[in-house]
């Protein structure tokens, strides 16, 4: 862990083993964090809060501004690292890692430019005018499928803002935050930045529900999300969450067909289908139907897996065991209800070891699935034929979620 400029093993002498989920092994370990921890890291995030705020704004754009240019330096082994914790492959964790750099000089900028306003007087003799303050201790909650950028779009912008930061990377990725800190906020003043490893009711519960952390930012599934509302509601917290998704794409009957099939591979594949605004259910126009569910099945079964450090690999494995077979039920439930598989939806045989998943199209689906309506967060390319444009909006909206949605059309 990170806790006022120093590498700690905390409390707990409990380790966390990271596996590579490409190939089970285990590649490190990390502290098992406790609440003690939370505190010890709260507090000295607290007391470096004093004097960041009054860091001058050109000095602050100046340190963010050096914290992209340290990245930078390490680029190669940071990506390779993600890699290795996370699974996909290494254009994924380029890409990445170039919007982590630039996230750190975006903010540096707006931490020079951002400023109050006046307000004419309702009266004679006043003066009105707003003035932005950092709130204090920000506490940034983390998953594991974008472990920097989720990270760093809370952490860049509570810094410029004058905030203090303790981390919660998810337990699953938390050697790249551990590397990026190490290489990169080393300039920064102690507790400016703290780092505190662990599992997420016993770590990021205890952030969650610190009284002197006023602002938690949290990137996760809805669930946690919603028990981390009920708990901070009450204390009065600012909440920023970013949650699940089952996104729609629609492709209109005017598309291109083999533009709209890389598209939708891509929009539902990438990072093996574990995005937050994956697309996670494709309406096609009923005309175009057969010809792009065969054209999309084709493409999909050429796609090829492997370990993400391979650069032959497409498509890299699932994070864990756990997840893949919560995809592996969506998809058995569904056939069981009368979707077909085209293609995928198995274990590939070529690999002894890895949570590999060969990507799937399904037809025959239908909103009483779950696969139509829970978050799948998986390799899975669910196609259902819609009549209308008007049925098609109807049947994008019928769900619980809200996040993003795709449309392809010329029109
Ligand atoms: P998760 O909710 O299980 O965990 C997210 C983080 O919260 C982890 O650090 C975890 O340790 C911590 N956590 C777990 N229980 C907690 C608790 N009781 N109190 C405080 N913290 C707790 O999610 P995940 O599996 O890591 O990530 C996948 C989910 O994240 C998906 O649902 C995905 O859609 C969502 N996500 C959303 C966005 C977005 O921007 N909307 C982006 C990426 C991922």
């Amino acid at each position: 862990m990170y806790i006022n400029g120093e590498f700690t093993t905390g409390k707990s002498i409990d380790r966390i083993a990271i596996i590579n989920p490409a190939t089970e092994e285990i590649i490190d370990d990390v502290s098992r964090g406790t609440p003690e921890d939370v505190a010890s890291a709260v507090q000295a995030a607290k007391e470096a809060f004093y004097e960041w705020r009054r860091v001058p704004a050109n000095e602050r754009a100046a340190a963010l501004h050096e914290v992209a240019t340290k990245i930078r330096s390490h680029h190669d082994e940071i990506v390779r690292l993600i890699t290795q914790e996370e699974g996909k492959p290494i254009p994924e964790n380029e890409e990445e890692l170039w919007w982590v750099e630039e996230t750190f000089d975006y903010y540096a900028e707006i931490a020079r430019h951002e400023r109050g306003r006046v307000i004419p007087p309702g009266e004679q003799g006043q003066f009105n005018f707003i003035i932005k303050e950092p709130y204090g201790v920000v506490g940034c909650i983390v998953p594991w499928n974008y472990p920097l950028l989720l990270l760093v779009w809370k952490m860049a912008a509570a810094l410029a803002a004058g905030n203090t930061v303790v981390i919660k990377p998810s337990e699953l990725t938390p050697l790249s935050t551990l590397r990026l800190v190490e290489v990169a906020c080393d300039h920064l003043p102690p507790g400016v930045v703290n780092v505190v490893t662990g599992y997420g009711p016993e770590v990021g519960e205890a952030l969650v529900m610190h009284p002197k952390v006023p602002v938690i930012a949290f990137t996760g599934s809805l669930a946690v999300g919603q028990h981390i509302a009920k708990l901070a509601g009450p204390m009065m917290k600012k909440l920023h969450l970013e949650l699940g998704g089952k996104d729609p794409m629609v492709i209109a009957p005017d598309v291109d067909i083999a533009t709209a099939v890389s598209g939708t591979a891509y929009a539902a594949l990438i990072n093996t289908g574990q995005v937050c605004t994956s697309t996670e259910r494709v309406y096609v126009h009923e005309s175009i139907m057969p010809q792009f569910s065969e054209e999309i099945a084709d493409f999909v079964s050429k796609l090829r897996l492997g370990n993400g450090l391979d650069p032959e690999t497409d498509i890299g494995p699932m994070i864990r065991n756990k997840f893949r077979e919560k995809v592996e039920g969506q998809l058995s439930d569904a056939v069981a209800s009368g979707a077909e598989i085209l293609v995928g939806g198995s274990r590939p045989s070529q690999f002894a070891k890895g949570f590999f998943l060969e990507p799937a199209v399904v037809t025959k689906v239908n909103h009483s699935m779950d696969l139509m309506r829970e978050e799948t967060f998986g390799p899975v390319i669910p196609l259902m034929p819609y009549k209308s444009i008007d049925d098609a909006i109807e049947l994008a909206n019928d769900c619980k979620y809200g996040l993003g949605a795709c449309l392809m059309t010329h029109d």
